[in-house]
């Protein structure tokens, strides 16, 4: 008997080799991409490990909880960290990153996530870009939010090491993910005596055995699913081409935020100014007096299908993420889900008015 995903046959070198080459069309980049078999944070540990050294340090921007993720992986290489951290309704500004480069000229490693899917805000990668490369750091995004949701161009901002992942607006599995590496990238894990080798983390080991070779053959057995599904999802959006699908999200985030400031109830946009709010998610401050998980669980409870999460550990009683990614960012599940939130607030005995949440999203996103 047939089946859907069981008894494939292997996946060959020249079609891997055909995979990577589209994500990399994906990301407008000229530099190698490896494709990495594994959650996000694969390549995001490899890319530390890799760049990161004893006696190295590192600027490590924090906008959300990933970046604390970072700090701490940093710091266990051994590099010395500075760490910046921006309150977490808000953006960083290369302002901001010029002052803390200026303040450690020793600084040669800067981390940063682009978008935070977990709070909600967006980061301004290519000013950033411009002054972490007059300083000379390597320089290392986390796009895994940003791919598909927003603009992603890592040679055009400087980008050293970029980081995506399938599973948020590309619509793909969370079993594979890649990166993007420049050739002073490689330059730097090659020169560095800690950089891992014949390991999972090791970017170096595909380079040697990968990209040196020619990609004629494969160093081990290729994740033939969740390559298949990273194809699947690169052609669906080079069918309804890249520009529109992150127009979709952008018009999602906008809609979402102006139909939930229009619902009213004392639900608020988290993150303060527009200009950082990401595409990907819209992050919502609940009013005093509730508990955000609790009107997600009541909100969900009506349609579980519904993008609606609780913020994250400390954030779970106050912020409430729409999560208006990849198949979700369309009208209708915004409609939906404004719908849900303004029901359990009014369950909770809050005044709020669907019909101008709705107005709201249809006039930010008219349907044409
Ligand atoms: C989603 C995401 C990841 C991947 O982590 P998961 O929690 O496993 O989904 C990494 N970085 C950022 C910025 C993300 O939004």
């Amino acid at each position: 008997m047939t089946h859907p995903f069981l008894d494939l046959p292997p996946l060959t070198a020249a079609h891997f080799a055909a995979i990577e080459r589209r994500v990399a069309a994906l990301l407008a980049t000229e530099q190698d991409v490896v494709i990495t078999q594994g959650e996000a944070l694969l390549p995001l540990e490899g890319c530390i490990r890799g760049g990161a050294r004893p006696g190295s340090t590192a600027l490590n921007v924090v906008t959300g909880p990933y970046g604390q993720t970072f700090g701490d992986w940093l710091r266990d290489c051994g590099a010395h960290v500075v760490d910046l951290t921006v309150p977490f309704h808000t953006a960083v500004t290369a302002a901001q990153v010029a002052e803390a480069l200026a303040a450690h000229p020793e600084i040669d490693f800067v981390s940063l996530v682009h978008a935070e899917a977990a709070t909600g805000n967006t980061n301004p990668v290519a000013e950033i870009g411009e002054v972490v490369r007059a300083h000379g750091a390597l320089f290392m995004l986390d796009a895994v939010a940003s791919v598909g949701a927003e603009p992603l161009l890592p040679d055009a901002w400087g980008v050293d090491l970029c980081v995506i992942g399938a599973q948020k607006a590309m619509g793909g599995p969370a079993g594979v993910s890649a990166v993007s590496v420049s050739e002073r990238a490689w330059e730097r894990m090659a020169a560095n005596p800690a950089a891992p080798r014949r390991s999972y983390l090791s970017l170096l080991d595909w380079k040697e055995r990968w990209i040196d070779g020619g990609r004629a053959a494969l160093p081990h057995a290729p994740a033939q699913l969740e390559m298949l599904g990273l194809e699947a999802c690169v052609a669906r959006i080079e069918e309804e081409g890249l520009e529109t699908v992150t127009a979709r999200h952008a018009s999602a985030a906008a809609a979402t935020r102006a139909g939930a400031q229009a619902l009213g109830g004392g639900l608020e946009p988290y993150v303060h100014d527009s200009r950082d709010a990401a595409p990907v998610a819209t992050t919502l401050r609940v009013p005093a007096g509730t508990d955000a998980a609790a009107l997600v669980a009541h909100a969900r409870a009506a349609d579980p299908a519904l993008p609606l999460v609780a913020g994250g550990g400390a954030l779970s009683k106050e912020m409430i993420r729409v999560n208006h990614y990849g198949p979700d960012a369309t009208r209708g599940t915004v409609l939906s889900s404004l719908a849900a939130v303004g029901a359990a607030l009014a369950d909770a005995g809050l005044r709020v008015d669907i019909e101008a949440a709705h107005r709201a999203v249809s006039e930010t996103w008219p349907s044409r």
